[in-house]
């Protein structure tokens, strides 16, 4: 954390007198290595808490940190306490604290803006600058026994959220911050591509917004069963509409036979319909002739010829033809092929949001369409204010269940395994409990 933040380097009495244990915690020495191990106990600043943490949930972003070594082009450089999606009991206050008390439960906001750079002083501090962010280079993590943040960061949880829930408030956070920048509204439609925890959870909070149809997409048969099965604690039925199985976009012309052997029947009716992108659409010819002319075009051309394709599929299937496509569409995956077909699916006039993150830097993306359909492309970083009160209240209040998703639970001590479970892709999310050591 910032120096500027922690003022203070000598432990206070309130804490000294606890006679805490070490405070093992789990860090990263390079790229999928870990050790669990000892790390000095946090100092407590006059306007913080010290916290006890109870679960951790790891995620996508700790697996960037873990399997790659870095996450969003910041590279893990010398050995962090890595974790950011925790909860805990809070077992010492600063002096000057006022709203918290030893023994409040409380969640742990990671992310601390500088408040001097210059989107904190126009009001967007989730793209801080200078941003300290639990368990990312330069930071402390919270997947540890114990962690220390200012009073003002840990939002109070109630009694009735179980701990194993409670270690997944970020992440819900992040799903209301994404209900917001797609500017979700009663009643839309709704593309998820992606069926990973964060794509269930903007489903969660889309219907708990009443969105009046969800569809997803994702390439893994396990995480469509999975999300065919999660059910509404609002309906009782599942949340989405419809769970597509996908696979691969082909990289060959339109014209000729794709490898997977996808009918002609629809490269037929494609070809004949005016290409939004405004490509040729190569009318007549051979085949020969035809892949011929194709020796030009760009791979991520082609590919968005197919994607039109299958796009048009999904949305028939999914009774939106009229409407031609969804209002909103969130990418999840970071996957290429999934934002040809999200825009694809996109109806004129929506937005598209990319959420996902991918390992490369770069993807074919369809420019042409995007203004020929005057979409609005936009990103995300983090959350922002009230997030994590809003997320606490849809769980507080039970229109929002995360005890579906959680499909394993570790102790601190078996962090490794924690992180190998996320990285085979079997579990949806997985929390680790920080004082079973
Ligand atoms: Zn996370
Ligand atoms: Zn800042």
């Amino acid at each position: 954390m910032s120096s500027f933040h922690f003022l203070n380097k000598v432990q206070p009495p309130q804490v000294t007198a606890l006679n805490l244990p070490p405070n093992t915690s789990c860090v990263l020495l390079k790229k999928r290595t870990i050790s669990v191990e000892a790390t000095p106990l946090p100092i407590l600043q006059p306007d913080g808490v010290l916290v006890k943490v109870i679960a951790t949930g790891i995620c996508g972003s700790d697996l960037h940190n873990y399997v790659a070594g870095g996450v969003g082009g910041r590279p893990v450089t010398e050995p962090i306490v890595m974790g950011h999606e925790s909860s805990g009991e809070v077992i010492a206050i600063g002096d000057l604290v006022t709203t918290h008390k030893v023994g409040d439960r409380v969640a742990v906001e990671p992310g601390l803006p500088c408040r001097r750079c210059i989107n904190c002083k126009t009001g967007r501090s989730n793209i801080c600058i200078d941003q300290r962010y639990c368990g990312s280079p330069g930071s402390v993590g919270s997947l540890s026994r114990f962690y220390a943040l200012p009073a003002d960061m840990a939002p109070h949880i109630p009694e009735h959220i179980s701990w194993e829930e409670s270690g997944s408030i970020q992440p819900l956070a992040i799903g209301v911050q994404i209900g917001k920048r797609v500017d979700l509204r009663a009643h839309q439609t709704l593309a998820i591509m992606g069926c990973g925890p964060i794509g269930l959870i903007t489903a969660a909070v889309a219907h708990a917004y009443s969105a009046r149809k969800i569809i997803a997409f994702d390439i893994n048969p396990s995480r469509v069963e999975f999300a065919r099965k999660y059910i509404s604690p609002i309906t009782g039925r599942p949340i989405i509409d419809h769970v597509f199985l996908v696979d691969a976009i082909p990289s060959t012309p339109i014209h000729a036979p794709a490898a997977n052997g996808h009918s002609h029947g629809l490269v037929e009716k494609v070809s004949e319909a005016p290409s939004a992108a405004g490509l040729a659409d190569g009318q007549g010819g051979s085949a020969a002739a035809v892949e011929d002319d194709h020796e030009d075009v760009p791979v991520g051309d082609r590919k968005w010829e197919w994607a039109k394709i299958r796009a048009a599929k999904y949305i028939e299937e999914a009774g939106l033809t009229a409407e031609e496509g969804v209002d909103r569409v969130v990418e999840a995956s970071g996957a290429e092929d999934s934002g040809l077909l999200g825009i694809a699916i996109a109806k004129q006039g929506g937005i598209y949001l990319a959420v996902g993150l991918s390992h490369n830097q770069t993807n074919s993306f369809p420019t042409l369409a995007v203004t020929n359909k005057e979409l609005d492309v936009r990103g995300i970083t983090r959350y922002t204010a009230s997030c994590f009160p809003s997320a606490i209240d849809m769980l507080s209040r039970g229109v929002v269940d995360l005890k579906q998703l959680i499909t394993k639970v570790l102790p601190l001590s078996k962090s490794t395994e924690a992180f190998e479970a996320v990285a085979s892709g079997r579990e949806i999310k997985v929390i680790v409990k920080n004082q079973e050591t």
